[in-house]
């Protein structure tokens, strides 16, 4: 229910930010926004794996986001991305499953 405009953390991230760094060409390297490592991870959903998917939420405004890593081993240097995409509520809630509050076995 925030209508007007977003908060101070989700007003410096777009609806989706892209990084990636590739060894040997740090002149190319780019980084998710500062605001991005102000989200809370709420949900791992491959815990210990290199390629992460997790749904992160803004601490301000309760906006969800879904961050996702990717990790390639190249011949000449391996290459790693980011994704964090804002998700809609009804989309953080299909993610999180219904109910996040209630336990739902089965
Ligand atoms: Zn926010």
């Amino acid at each position: 229910m925030s209508a007007d405009g977003a908060c101070e953390i989700c007003s410096q991230l777009a609806d989706r930010e892209y990084a990636r760094q590739k060894f040997g060409w740090e002149e190319h390297d780019t980084c998710l926004p500062e605001a991005a490592w102000r989200l809370v991870m709420v949900k791992d959903f491959k815990p210990g794996s290199e390629r992460m998917k997790q749904v992160w939420q803004c601490p301000l405004c309760g906006g969800y986001y879904l961050y996702e890593t990717d990790y390639e081993y190249l011949v000449n240097g391996s290459e790693d991305e980011q994704t964090l995409m804002r998700l809609s509520a009804e989309e953080a809630s299909q993610l999180l499953g219904d109910g996040a509050s209630d336990a739902n076995p089965g």
